[in-house]
């Protein structure tokens, strides 16, 4: 096996004392990986969610290859290209009616950093001193400090406790508690919070905890009643997860500002949106040059990424990936089945293409190594699975075969004989 330990390479969310090796991926096509010697993996995660079509997908591949002959780079302020002019139209249309402006950087935390931004200045434009920012429990957006600071406290950002802002957090709106949630966010909304920031219907990293739309369309509807910004963090929803291409369409509310990456390029290349309503844009319209939106990143529109983007949207526009997202909802729904009184697992639960479970783990068993343990024992059946402790999640990307998703779920139920 191609594995990677004597490297200089430090990387993401690793512990290297327990995880000294990598495995060196040479090749990637559709849902597999393929290592250096000849290893193959199902990416049954979507490469940490970025994926949607399919690795390497051959009309964005096209596109990069075509724009690079163009463009490379070009600084962003003063000056514009097609490839961020088109996509900025092609979006305003494709998301929820009234996300009339896009503002261009390259990362989910930073789409979300400046959808925090956007808000706080909208307020301070409009003379309001109002800087909270109302967030969920167990929310993920992202690990910057600004981006940790709205997410849940864990030991993954405890060293940075002090830097972290204080957020009023509401509870996850689980089922038969969501009145709580409401409630809570209605007394939260009575301080003149800036703005309510949220993962629709799933909240993803924190353990992919699924919600309702009724909620959500509940939570913005207070939100409204209360003048509070509503910000969608669809860095994870967008392009197809749930079901539909974006999933506040599923509430018929529009937010105030959204999220969007990873899918945005298809997962080929690093770009992300924040969207917002006219009024936050002409919020920081003034001659004044103090009110301006400082933000920026020196690969803001990347030109090949925003090409990239084009392609995907219209791969998207041939309704391709729309019947292929549908028939993966049924396929996952079909294998999922199997294990709703399999009493090895609690929670089994789905929404849209991502399929979840929880391993009842024996008491006194493995918890604190679970999600390592469970991540080799898949890797060795040559699957790419990154549990969340105990959580198995199924998230591939649409180009997955029923065979191919057979063998994750056998994978699942042989987990349970050995770990559960
Ligand atoms: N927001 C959500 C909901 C996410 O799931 C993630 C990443 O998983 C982020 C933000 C951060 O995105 P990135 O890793 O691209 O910074």
């Amino acid at each position: 096996m191609s594995i990677v330990t004597d490297s200089p390479v430090w990387r993401p969310f690793t512990q290297h004392a327990l995880q000294p090796g990598a495995f060196k991926i040479a090749r990637a096509e559709g849902a597999w990986l393929e290592a250096e010697d000849g290893a193959r993996f199902l990416d049954a995660i979507s490469s940490w969610w970025v994926i949607t079509h399919g690795h390497r997908h051959p009309a964005i591949m096209q596109a990069i290859r075509e724009e690079t002959e163009r463009l490379d780079q070009i600084i962003f302020a003063g000056f514009t290209h097609e490839p961020a002019e088109a996509l900025a139209r092609r979006l305003v249309a494709l998301t929820p009616p009234g996300l009339d402006y896009v503002f261009y950087s390259d990362s989910g935390s930073t789409c979300v950093e400046v959808a925090i931004k956007m808000a706080l200045g909208f307020w301070r434009n409009r003379g309001e001193a109002r800087t909270r920012i109302v967030a969920l429990e167990h929310g993920y957006h992202g690990d910057t400090i600004g981006t940790m600071s709205v997410g849940a406290r864990s030991p993954f950002n405890a060293p940075y406790e002090p830097l972290l802002y204080e957020v009023s957090r509401i509870p996850f709106p689980s089922r038969g508690r969501e009145q709580e949630t409401l409630d809570a966010l209605e007394r939260a909304c009575r301080d003149r919070p800036a703005a309510l920031l949220v993962e629709p219907l799933i909240l993803g990293a924190g353990g992919m905890l699924f919600y309702g739309a009724d909620t959500l369309a509940e939570m913005q509807r207070i939100c409204a009643q209360y003048g509070v910004l509503f910000i969608a963090d669809e860095v994870m929803t967008g392009f197809g997860r749930t079901g539909t291409l974006f999933a506040s369409e599923q509430t018929g509310v529009v937010p105030d500002i959204a999220c969007y990456a990873k899918g945005l390029t298809g997962g080929a290349l690093p770009l992300a949106v924040t969207m917002c309503k006219r009024e936050i844009f002409e919020a920081h319209l003034s001659p004044e040059r103090a009110r301006a939106f400082f933000h920026s990143s020196s690969y803001t529109a990347n030109p090949i990424a925003c090409a990239a983007a084009l392609a995907n949207l219209d791969v998207w526009a041939t309704g391709e990936p729309a019947a292929r997202v549908a028939a993966l909802c049924d396929m996952q729904a079909t294998r999922l089945a199997r294990f709703a009184t399999d009493a090895r697992f609690s929670n089994v639960r789905q929404l849209g293409i991502i399929a979840a479970l929880d391993l009842n783990i024996v008491q006194g068993g493995y918890l604190a190594t679970i999600a390592l343990d469970l991540m080799r024992f898949f890797n060795a059946r040559g699957l790419l699975m990154r549990p969340l402790g105990p959580t198995i999640y199924v998230f591939p990307p649409y180009c997955v075969e029923a065979a191919e998703l057979d063998l994750v779920y056998d994978a699942i139920s042989e987990a349970a004989d050995c770990f559960g």
